[in-house]
Formats: structure tokens, C-alpha cells, sequence
């Protein structure tokens, strides 16, 4: 059987695990509905750090790599809407499409994903030349996009879902907390759109400097500034109307807290399962105040995503740090992200 180079992660109970590069089989089509990809170009992402660390679940002896793009290199007998050698971008969220969240409209809950289904990270993923995925976790893209630029995209859904729930409009000042990738595509996102002030809070000098670069009116360092009175200054009093904690830790949220305007809305976007965080009720009622999640995103999400790349709206360039190959991923991707002097590293096999 031909073989090929991949990402493989191994776990260790205590650790987390790490990552190696190992010589496996060439994955070959078992259903109808497959379709064999050759990998294009495939994003490294903070929860793959997460994952070595032991911070996020895995599947031990799994390909990882769940932002990534291709070309269609063989069907399965069912498909009927794809052809060798068309571009896709994989949705590594399988949805199953029965759910009571799914049939509610709210697939970015689908009850299947909680089984631990995502391609990646539980199943087979991008970090390789070749994947084998269902027809339904993938989006055509059009013969035209930028194959690199298009890794972007599933980052980039879950940016313009965020978006979407914030309702961000004119008259906003707009806050985002932590200038991580991430943030920063958040970011990214927010400054296509008219509004009043866009604010980046970030603790970390080279982030803080790539969210101005991005677009960001001011950045406030809480290390070394006072975020209430800063915020006070840069809005004339009137504080924060959108808020998106792109962190999602105690400190963070508490901080939201503290500089939301009245008629607020706080997305709540990172993730970090341990933090609990204090919150007055009466601050919520008495200036009717919003605190909505942000999860991943719908498929419609990832549709506006496209468009958004395949325009070149989004500033990719600013975005992309590195673009390494498969072999380099421990030297030079993950040891790099490590750093913390990055946004997004994308591996090429
Ligand atoms: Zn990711
Ligand atoms: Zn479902």
C-alpha cells in the first residue's frame, strides 16, 4: 500500500501528547458518499496547542489538522455534484442533520458533534497529502480562489459568526478582547463593516502592534493601562456597546463587565471550561444588557466565508505568518505558535 506523511497525534494521559511525523497508509474511499482529497494547504490552530497540552479531548493515533482545503482526487459512487480536480474547503463539524438542534436550525449544536466526531481532531484530518471525508463536510469553492488564502475560511466562519451575533452596527463602539488569531480575524471582520470605534485589549506587545496593523483605533495594553478610564477616554463616556471576549477566562469576562455601555451586548467567543466568573443580575436588567455565546458557526457562515476570500475582502496577507512545510510542523509551526508571534501558520504538504 502507498504511503504518505502526516501529523499524528499521540496521547499521553498525563501530559496531553505531542505530535509526530510518521509514514502511513494512503486512505482510500469505503462509502458512496466518500471522496478522496488531496491537501492543499491546512492551517495550524490554537486548540492543536491546546490538544498537546491536554487542554482539549483527542482521539490518540489521529491525523490532525481541521482547517484545511484541497482538490477532489476521487468519488465515491453516490456523488453526484463533484468532479476530479474541483476545489473544496472541509467543515470538520460534521452535522447530522436529525438532531433537535440540527432540525431547529441550530446545527453548530448538532447533539452527533458532542460524540467527538471532528475531523482532526477525533477522526483523520489535513495534516497529511491525502483525507478521505463525507460529502457533507465539504463546500465546493470557486476554480479561481487563492488555495492558501482559502485555508482561512473555516476560521474565518466562525468570525462571521460571531459577527453576525454581535449585530454590530454604525453607531457601535466595538471591543475585542485578546488579539489572538482568533481576535484578529474577528477583527479582520468587524473593520470591513461601518462603525465607531474598533478597540483591541491585548496584554502581549507584538499582538497588540497586529491588532493596529489589522485596523484597530486604539489598543489598550491592561498590564500597563487603566482598561476602564482608557475605554471612558476613547468613547467620550459612553463605554463599550459590542463586546467579544476572545479569551474567555475570569479576568476577561469580568472585564467586559466593567466597560459595557448601556444596551450592551458581550458575546462570549473563547473557551476555557474552568473559568467562573462573578456578575451582578441587577447590572443586566436595570441597562438591559446582552451575553450571548459565539460556537463555530452554521454552513451559512461558512458560504459568506468564502465570498469573503474569494473577493479578497479579508486582508489575508496580514493574516498568514508563515506558510511551512508538512515536515517543518513541529520546528517550525508548533514551536512558533509557542511564541506566540503569529497569527496563522499554514502547512503545505
Ligand atoms: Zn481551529
Ligand atoms: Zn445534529
Amino acid at each position: 500500500m502507498k504511503k504518505m506523511l502526516a501529523a499524528v497525534f499521540h496521547k499521553d494521559e498525563k501530559s496531553g501528547g505531542e505530535i509526530k511525523l510518521e509514514e502511513v497508509d494512503i486512505p482510500r474511499i469505503k462509502k458512496g458518499d466518500h471522496v478522496l482529497i488531496e491537501v492543499k494547504a491546512s492551517g495550524i490552530c490554537g486548540t492543536d496547542l491546546k490538544i498537546l497540552k491536554g487542554g482539549h479531548p483527542a482521539t490518540d493515533n489521529t491525523i490532525l489538522g481541521h482547517e484545511f482545503v484541497g482538490v477532489v482526487k476521487e468519488i465515491g459512487e453516490n456523488i453526484i455534484d463533484l468532479k476530479i480536480g474541483d476545489k473544496i474547503v472541509v467543515d470538520p463539524n460534521e452535522k447530522c442533520g436529525y438532531c433537535i438542534n440540527c432540525r431547529r436550525g441550530l446545527s453548530n449544536l448538532c447533539e452527533y458533534m458532542a460524540l467527538g466526531t471532528t475531523f482532526g481532531i477525533f477522526q483523520n484530518g489535513g495534516f497529511a497529502k491525502y483525507c478521505v471525508l463525507p460529502r457533507n463536510a465539504l463546500f465546493k469553492l470557486p476554480d479561481s480562489i487563492d488555495m492558501i488564502a482559502a485555508s482561512l475560511i473555516e476560521p474565518l466562519s466562525c468570525a462571521v459568526h460571531c459577527h453576525n451575533i454581535a449585530d454590530v452596527k454604525e453607531s457601535d463602539n466595538v471591543v475585542i478582547i485578546g488579539a489572538g488569531p482568533m481576535g484578529l480575524i474577528i477583527e479582520s471582520v468587524i473593520r470591513k463593516h461601518p462603525i465607531k470605534k474598533l478597540i483591541s485589549i491585548e496584554i502581549d506587545q507584538w499582538r497588540g502592534q497586529k491588532a493596529l496593523e489589522l485596523g484597530a483605533d486604539h489598543w489598550i495594553n491592561p498590564k500597563t493601562q487603566d482598561v476602564k478610564q482608557e475605554i471612558q477616554n476613547i468613547t467620550n463616556g459612553e463605554g463599550a456597546d459590542v463586546i467579544i471576549d476572545a479569551v474567555g477566562i475570569a479576568d476577561t469576562f469580568e472585564m467586559a463587565t466593567a466597560i459595557w455601555a448601556p444596551g450592551a451586548r458581550l458575546i462570549c467567543f473563547g473557551q476555557d471550561y474552568r473559568a467562573e466568573a462573578k456578575i451582578r443580575p441587577n447590572d443586566i436588567v436595570r441597562y438591559q444588557r446582552k451575553i450571548m455565546g459565539s460556537y463555530i458557526g452554521y454552513p451559512e457562515d461558512f458560504l459568506d466565508a468564502i465570498e469573503l476570500i474569494a473577493n479578497k475582502v479579508i486582508e489575508v496577507d496580514k493574516l498568514i505568518t508563515a506558510k511551512i512545510h508538512l515536515d517543518e510542523i513541529i520546528t517550525a509551526g508548533f514551536n512558533i505558535m509557542k511564541e506566540k508571534k503569529c497569527v496563522k501558520i499554514i502547512t503545505l504538504p
